[in-house]
């Protein structure tokens, strides 16, 4: 198996990583209520997705 020669100074290993982040989830409008809501996703307002209600909210 592979071994590393050397170990990644600090300096290429921040370098590495100052591509991992948080990223901002994609938001767009639920058809029904016009609440944001992620895509592919059951409403968290409403409760809706396809046109059915998926899921009972409680309130
Ligand atoms: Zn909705």
């Amino acid at each position: 198996m592979a071994v590393p020669k050397r170990r990644t100074s600090k300096s290429k290993k921040r370098m590495r990583r100052t591509h991992f982040k948080a990223k901002v989830p994609t938001l767009s409008p639920c058809p029904k209520c016009g609440e944001m809501r992620r895509p592919h996703r059951v409403c968290p307002n409403c409760g809706f997705y396809k046109g059915e209600r998926r899921i009972e909210i409680e309130d």
